[in-house]
């Protein structure tokens, strides 16, 4: 059908590209190629390899399916992602693109019909996982070398980067496709954003003379914000509760534990909620996998084991309650919020002992002192974006090399902290410390300090006679949690360091600078009443996908939602396949009263009028 490049009558290499357009529209239903989509399906048209770094929710997919739909023969897709591959093969499918996959997870019969089906070149796009080719001498290789093969994509291409955070070896081997098929384009794409590994990308793939592509990772419909953590599963329910009821989303924990506990605790409060990591038996995982896909509204509580290549569309949020470990993971993990642009936040609780947590988790992990210097950079850079009083997405972006203006979407624009001068409680904290460990040659936690400053008499105190400290009671003008934040901000700041089993506090060679009084020490103020969602109820944003609309297409949303809700457990098929939200949206405010109508809306191409058009309408008219 439509797909199909041989009923394109032009060269697949004509200049014009209108061939690229004519699949936009028909297959995909979209009106216009987005940032530089253009440029790129071009390059690649025109038998050119390209390295592209777009973010999450760019659009890269496009980027090689399109090409693949024009030039002739098959696209061949590397992907990392067993577990996802039959999601995208359905959601291809169901445009009326001809689309398959080879991997382990197969029956014999099945593997046998796609093998044929590609060397017939009947197929627009095949995907394959990298172990697939085996270096060169597998059954998967000489399939391929019987084929007509339009492209190489190498998706995730990030995998390649030993300095990246998912290295995979069997990426390496990757740079044999152009040795053997020199003529046929290479289009690598990934999501990774920092300067090493796009270049440790280009050059173990071999991809220096490739045009390279460079969006901006901006992603302006995520508004990120990072609170200080008081009672964190109280403050998640009220986020949820509050701005995302009903909501699909991502909840990031560090532990095991703390997944099982946390999802169990949203359950029993109503919120759907699953869990997922590492230590779950594979059925399960991979079940709660596809729930979360094929259902609406479910929350993932997860580590950080779950989310890379989830296209899931409309995930509304992502909530860490415990501090990512570097700026590269927290920017990947919250980009698995809204894909699909529509408004959506980025939402972390933190406190003091995210930073002792992941300060011990350096020091004992494996490799030199180089190495752990590195994780430690890592680490603080996060807590700089943590504490910072400037706008969050100016500094993430900067943290990437990009320049930009103060956002009016984040936390820190829509409620600027203050700035307080922080010094004299730092001195207090720090000499605290210091006396602890000179006079009595002791080491405590954070909290035993805190209890000393307060001058509270507790048996710990009364056991070690801490009241007879000259520090004691010096610390009455702020309130317990005020002093919480004054130590986590004094880690964050590496005036103090934690150490060991019991992670006690002791001073770093910084401190000693303040407690001369030589330096200044500038601390953030919580804007605590703004932080919440209660104040202005108006000037919150919500990101329900139903935003902005009026109560009546609210209504009709609702409507073709469970229509499409329907439909997918029908077909088994995740939602989104069916329609986006986004689509549903734009159905439900422009109410066509037509199928050429209908055919206009974006993301309506051939394939899914043909299929749905019908029953969307008289989903439309019912009332
Ligand atoms: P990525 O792989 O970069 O994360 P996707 O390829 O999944 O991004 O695209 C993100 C979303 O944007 C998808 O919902 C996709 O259908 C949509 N999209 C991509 N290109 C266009 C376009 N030119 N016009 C409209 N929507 C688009
Ligand atoms: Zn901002």
């Amino acid at each position: 059908m439509t797909a199909d490049p041989e009923t394109t009558e032009s060269p697949a290499l004509s200049v014009t590209g209108d061939a690229a357009l004519d699949v936009l529209h028909r297959v995909f239903g979209y009106d216009a190629f987005r940032g530089s989509q253009r440029e790129i399906v071009d390059q690649v048209i025109g038998g050119g390899d390209a390295l592209v770094l777009m973010p999450t929710g760019g659009g890269k997919s496009l980027c090689y399916q399109i090409p693949a739909l024009v030039r002739p023969g098959v696209g061949v897709v590397i992907s990392p992602l067993i577990a996802l591959m039959q999601d995208q093969v359905d959601a291809l499918r169901a445009l009326g693109v001809r689309a398959g996959f080879l991997n382990s997870s197969q029956d014999l019969d099945t593997r046998r019909e796609v093998e044929r089906a590609f060397l017939a070149d009947e197929l627009d796009l095949l995907y394959l996982a990298p172990e697939a080719l085996g270096g060169g001498t597998s059954a998967t290789w000489r399939l391929l070398e019987r084929g007509n093969i339009a492209l190489f994509a190498i998706d995730e291409a990030h995998c390649v980067a030993q300095w990246g955070h998912d290295f995979r070896p069997d990426y390496l081997a990757l740079s044999m496709l152009h040795e053997r098929w020199p003529e046929i384009p290479r289009i690598a794409l990934t999501a990774t954003a920092t300067s090493r590994t796009h270049e440790e990308i280009a050059q173990r793939l071999n991809l220096q003379t490739a045009k390279h592509f460079v969006a901006s990772f901006d992603r302006p419909n995520i508004q990120y914000r990072i609170v200080p953590k008081n009672s964190p599963t109280k403050q998640l329910l009220d986020l949820l509760r509050t701005e995302h009821n009903g909501d699909a989303g991502i909840v990031y924990c560090l532990s095991r534990a703390s997944v099982e506990k946390t999802a169990e605790t949203l359950s029993a409060a109503g919120i759907p909620a699953l869990p997922y990591h590492a230590g779950l038996d594979q059925r399960v995982r991979a079940a709660n996998q596809s729930r979360f896909l094929r259902e609406d509204g479910l929350v993932m509580v997860a580590t950080i084991a779950f989310g890379m290549g989830i296209d899931k569309p409309d995930v509304r949020f992502v909530a860490h309650l415990d501090l990512p470990k570097s700026i590269e993971s927290y920017y990947q993990e919250t980009g698995r919020a809204g894909r699909d642009g529509l408004p959506s936040t980025a939402w972390m609780a933190y406190g003091m002992n995210d930073v002792v947590q992941q300060r011990r988790m350096i020091d004992g992990s494996e490799g030199d002192l180089a190495h752990r210097r590195m994780l430690s950079m890592h680490l603080d850079a996060m807590l700089a974006l943590t504490e910072t009083v400037d706008c969050r997405r100016v500094q993430l972006l900067n943290y990437f090399g990009e320049k930009a203006e103060p956002c009016g979407n984040c936390d820190t624009c829509l409620s600027p902290p203050e700035t307080w001068d922080g010094t004299v409680p730092a001195q207090k904290l720090l000499s605290t410390v210091y006396r602890l460990q000179n006079e009595r040659n002791q080491k405590f936690g954070a909290g035993q300090s805190i209890d000393i400053l307060l001058g509270k008499r507790t048996d710990k105190v009364a056991k070690f006679r801490h009241d007879e400290l000259s520090v004691f009671g010096i610390g009455t003008e702020l309130s317990e949690s005020q002093w919480r934040g004054v130590a986590r901000q004094l880690l964050a700041q590496n005036l103090l360091m934690v150490e060991g089993e019991y992670s006690t506090l002791s001073l770093t060679e910084s401190s000693a600078a303040v407690l001369r009084r030589e330096r200044e020490v500038m601390m953030r103020r919580e804007p605590e009443k703004v932080a919440r969602s209660s104040g202005s109820s108006g000037s919150r944003s919500k990101s329900s996908p139903t935003i902005d609309l009026s109560p009546e297409a609210a209504a009709v949303f609702e409507r073709l939602r469970a229509w499409r809700a329907g439909v997918a457990k029908e077909q088994g098929l995740p939602a989104y396949v069916i329609f986006h939200d986004k689509t549903l949206r734009q159905i439900a405010t422009q109410k066509p009263a037509s199928l050429s109508a209908l055919g206009t809306v974006d993301g309506v191409g051939q394939a899914k009028l043909e299929r749905y058009g019908e029953q969307v309408l008289e989903t439309l008219a019912a009332e």
